[in-house]
């Protein structure tokens, strides 16, 4: 099918638009693929939803290759299974909630596991029927807090969804690989650059998972590799290694001292060095103990306050103490909430004020670094006052342990104790290993080969595939466009008639007719009224891998192909030029 520029339902745009700062926002919306319709929400033009559809092929394809089969779930759903697996309150302010005309509850479907599990258990119940992978791609609502980046984080967005089920752990795993292999076949296809990293498992819940991260500095996702072992991971899914205890045997008693106009950690520090110099080695700010104060909002509207206590070297990682209290959300500890907590000194709070014991009785938890026996110097709970010596174990205890440090390059690999380096990635995918979690909530038994009745085991697997529209083009673009990966691209040729003559434009339109006939997709600019430099503009900015201009060289029978990626041209002969083309579409 050849699409024509001249009748095409699209306007470029020379302007980046006001809302826009990631490449994959502003080119997406300049080259006519999508157009915003809400916050998060956005219209797919032709080109866009061409796009999306090549997406979507690809994910089903390799859906289908792993033995999944498709179905397909409304996005409007009732409340009650939402309700059994808890989510309906888990998920607070992240659902859109809605009423229909008799008062009953519903929302618009996040996520699927609730009506996948009650599918199975509808219509299968022996050991028989199994393993069993279904998926489905479609639409999700969120309401996300922050919207984002066009299609990278939306309030709409296209999702493919998939869950395995089986009646043990070992035929889990099985399925769990399956999909692993079909993402890494579907990614590469994708033209991806991305790495597979451990991942938290959030508000599903479950034991393990695994994300498979878009490489790219402008994702949200931080993640870590070892430079020696093959360890990866989400930083929120780290876990820091915990030093041995040490002995406090000699360590002298703790003792607060006078440390005025002190209420930071590079402060303290200073005065330390100043009032109370060390034999051996100067004071760092690791030598200090931080107490954090943030706000927990539970789903169900109850507010707690959590302090957390790092080494003063670090900050509290807020997305990673995030993930450690989903589905809590953690809010900022305001000057009205200091009034409500009299015990707590702003800048100078301590271990004595915090803790199950402590004077103000917020629930206080630790790095993993402080570990009994570590010494510190921290707050006194006095206005201009710290303890130093203070020894955790022996004077003080907190209520338990939490990972919401910053990791950052340099620290320790947990596997092997190397250094580990961190980039920046996009979630493109994620797979869970679910265990009982749903199938339990919403009793999905089946029996065994012994007649005994078993809980089902399953998995669920996700792919962002309008978020991986964005992701391909924050991958492949340049200062003049998008630079589409062959199977994806809207078309694989873009074929560019320039000049007014009407020998030039019966060429090109002959062209365009055998490119078709070979299987080449054309998006041929056809119209004669604009200028060549307007014509290839838009086709830098619209991003086919391949472009073909049709124009003077048309006299001495050659045309020019150009390779939109590297942007090498070469004239090729005009009865030549769809052999040329195939071959390139061939080896893509
Ligand atoms: P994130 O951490 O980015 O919010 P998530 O952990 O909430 O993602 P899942 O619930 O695992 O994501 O959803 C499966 C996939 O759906 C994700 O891997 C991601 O690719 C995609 N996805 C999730 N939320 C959005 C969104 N708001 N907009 C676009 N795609 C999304
Ligand atoms: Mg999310």
């Amino acid at each position: 099918m050849t699409l024509r520029m001249s009748t095409l339902f699209l306007r470029t745009l020379r302007e980046d638009p006001v809302d826009a700062g990631l490449p994959s926002h502003r080119l997406l919306v300049r080259a006519g693929y999508i157009r915003r319709a809400a916050p998060g929400i956005y219209s797919w033009l032709p080109l866009g939803y061409q796009v999306l559809r090549n997406v979507e092929a690809i994910v089903r394809d390799e859906m289908e290759a792993m033995g999944a089969q498709e179905v397909h779930f409304p996005a409007l759903l009732p409340r009650e299974p939402y309700e059994a697996s808890n989510r309906w309150t888990d998920y607070g302010d992240g659902i859109f909630r809605l009423k229909d005309r008799k008062g009953a509850d519903y929302l618009l479907g996040p996520t699927h596991e609730e009506m996948f599990t009650l599918l199975v258990k509808d219509l299968y119940s022996s050991y028989k029927d199994f393993p069993l992978s279904l998926y489905q791609i479609q639409t999700k609502y969120r309401d996300e807090a922050r919207p984002r980046a066009g299609l990278l984080r939306g309030r709409e967005f296209v999702m493919k969804d998939s869950y395995s089920f089986d009646v043990s752990d070992e035929a889990f795993l099985i399925s769990y690989d399956a999909h692993r292999e079909a993402y890494i076949k579907m990614f590469d296809r994708l033209g991806l650059s991305y790495v597979i990293v451990a991942a938290m498992s959030g508000a599903m819940g479950g034991s393990a998972s695994e994300e498979f991260l878009a490489t790219a500095e402008n994702g949200e996702d931080t993640y870590v590799r070892c430079t020696r072992c093959d360890y990866a991971a989400n930083v929120e899914a780290v876990r820091v290694p915990a030093p041995e205890p040490l002995s406090w045997e000699g360590v002298p008693e703790a003792h607060a001292e006078p440390t005025p106009a002190t209420p930071t950690i590079e402060s303290l520090v200073d005065h330390l060095n100043d009032k109370f110099p060390r034999a051996g080695r100067p004071w760092t700010a690791a030598d200090t103990l931080k107490n954090v104060i943030v706000t927990l909002v539970h789903p169900d509207g109850t507010r707690a306050p959590l302090a957390v206590g790092v080494p003063g070297d670090r900050d509290v990682d807020l997305k990673r103490l995030q993930a450690q209290v989903e589905p809590a959300q953690v809010e900022a500890f305001h000057e009205a909430d200091f009034d409500a907590f009299p015990a707590l000194v702003k800048g100078y709070i301590g271990p004595g004020a915090l803790g199950e014991k402590g004077t103000s009785g917020i629930r206080y938890l630790l790095d993993p670094r402080v570990v009994p026996g570590t010494r510190w110097v921290t707050g006194a709970n006095l206005d201009g006052s710290h303890v130093i010596d203070l020894v955790a174990e022996r004077d003080f205890v907190a209520d338990g342990f939490i990972e919401a440090a910053d990791v950052r390059a340099g620290d320790e690999c947990p596997r092997c104790g190397q250094a580990l380096e961190t980039a920046r990635g996009i979630e493109m995918g994620h797979i869970f290993q679910l265990g009982r979690r749903f199938a339990e909530a919403l009793d999905l038994r089946v029996l065994d080969e012994h007649g005994k009745l078993v809980t089902v085991t399953m998995g669920s697997y996700g792919v962002g595939v309008s978020r991986a529209v964005a992701a391909i083009v924050e991958n492949a673009h340049d200062d003049l466009g998008i630079i589409w990966p062959r199977e994806v691209s809207p078309a694989d040729v873009h074929l560019v008639a320039t000049g007014r003559d009407a020998e030039i434009y019966s060429s090109a339109e002959r062209l365009s007719t055998e490119l078709e006939s070979a299987g080449v997709r054309v998006l041929y600019d056809d119209r004669d009224k604009v200028s060549p430099g307007v014509k290839f503009t838009d086709a830098e900015l619209i991003g086919v891998p391949t472009i073909i201009v049709v124009g003077k060289g048309l006299s001495d029978g050659v045309v020019e192909v150009r390779d939109r990626s590297t942007g090498e041209r070469e004239n090729v002969a005009v009865d030549a030029v769809v052999a040329h083309v195939v071959r390139a579409v061939e080896r893509a």
